[in-house]
């Protein structure tokens, strides 16, 4: 092989090279005056991101995580409750519900696009031996693609289910509702969470993250316990127990100044993985079933994936990755171990086998470079290195 440059998995010193301009002048704004803690800086990032989400309500808080577990929180979610969930999700999911005492109801996802399943969650809400009682349920938009949220809004209607959305991975997608109406996801549950950690579509320069929501009430109580369940004006009065989950304002400086670009980053990260599919059909390698693309679930609404990440499904996982590996091209598994089969969550009982088609996902998946910078020549060298390994 050829000693051809590397491709990383993310550059994310490509982006900051194209607008550093435009980021370091908000960053010394927020030192001039020494606002570190909320103010300006966050109240403007919340209000650009509440416009551009076509939410009544926009909360900067202090990371995705802390997203899902103060959604929860001010919804009441505790001890006793279940919260229905996809066992194929970044741990943070299925953490924030046992961190508040609540129990992870699985169900399996969809083999195509790795979101939860509607027919599984309505099989699992018509059961009578569930371990605790269905009180909320977070669908994960994973890897850019909105989950299916029309039946499982209606799933959630009708058990009386609040609906927390983790869209940490897919902020600015659209999702066509069947109505024939669009909506970004994130807005059209109870809660919406969104994460700003680095490699997110719209990543600060450290961790951050924001909640959306309609309800008026709900925004002021998140607004409280995002500071110690606070009262808005009287200093040491406490409504709520919260916690410290602020959005730091020099995160919200920075993704102040990079929201402009995201719709452009997104159309980028759609027109990669729009020259991935045609190089991999011209490569030979999907006709053998060594490998399949990701899954178009509204090829018609162009909008509707923002492919936080580009992943493939292959045969001999294994000896693929150590050849790229060897050929300095960035890879990842997101994830290998569905989350039942978590060793922290042992306690939950579940075994191999419970939830097979996100087994077999953990299994498959592979996710290859897909950031908007990518070169031509990048994408050409990732595939041919992935056609030469399956034909030698
Ligand atoms: C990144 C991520 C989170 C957590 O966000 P952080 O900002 O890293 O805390 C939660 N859920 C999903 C699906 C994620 O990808």
């Amino acid at each position: 092989m050829t000693a051809a440059a590397p491709v990383p998995l993310l550059d994310l010193k490509a982006q900051f090279a194209a607008i550093k301009d435009e980021i370091m002048p908000r960053v010394a704004e927020v030192f001039e005056q020494q606002a570190f803690i909320l103010g300006p800086h966050v109240g403007r990032a919340e209000e650009e991101l509440a416009a551009y989400l076509g939410a009544p309500h926009a909360l900067g808080v202090s990371s995705g995580t802390d997203a899902l577990l103060l959604a929860l929180m001010a919804l009441g979610v505790g001890p006793g409750h279940g919260v229905v969930t996809t066992p194929f999700t970044f741990f943070a999911t299925v953490g924030s519900i046992v961190r508040l005492g609540a129990v992870p109801l699985f169900a399996d996802i969809d083999p195509d696009t790795y979101n939860l399943d509607p027919a599984k969650v309505a099989e699992l809400l018509a059961r009578q031996d569930l371990p605790a009682r269905p009180k909320a349920m977070i669908p994960v938009h994973l890897f850019g693609q909105p989950a299916e949220m029309g039946p499982l809004m209606e799933l959630a209607n009708k058990h009386g289910l609040m609906v927390v959305e983790d869209a940490a991975q897919a902020i600015g997608v659209i999702y066509p509702r069947p109505d024939g109406k669009t909506q970004k996801a994130g807005i059209i549950g109870d809660a919406g969470c969104f994460s700003f950690f680095p490699s997110k579509n719209l990543g600060g320069a450290g961790d951050g993250g924001l909640i959306t929501c309609r309800d008026d009430e709900l925004a002021e109580k998140l607004s409280s316990m995002r500071t110690h369940g606070s009262h808005p004006k009287e200093k040491y009065r406490h409504l709520y127990v919260g916690g410290n989950f602020r959005l730091d304002a020099l995160q919200a400086a920075v993704i102040s100044a990079k929201l402009p670009h995201l719709d452009s980053w997104s159309a980028a990260r759609r027109s990669n993985a729009a020259d991935y599919d045609r190089l991999f059909s011209e490569s030979g390698i999907l006709e053998r079933g060594q490998a399949s693309l990701p899954f178009r679930a509204w090829p018609e609404a162009a909008e509707s994936h923002v492919f936080n990440q580009y992943v493939i499904r292959v045969q001999d996982r294994a000896g693929l990755m150590r050849r790229l590996g060897e050929a300095k091209i960035g890879h990842a598994v997101y994830y290998p171990t569905p989350l039942h089969l978590a060793e922290c969550f042992a306690g939950l009982g579940h075994g191999p086998g419970a939830f097979p088609v996100a087994e077999k996902a953990a299994a498959e998946v592979l996710a290859l470079p897909i950031y908007p910078e990518l070169t031509m020549e990048q994408k050409e060298r990732v595939v041919g290195v992935i056609r030469d390994y399956y034909a030698s």
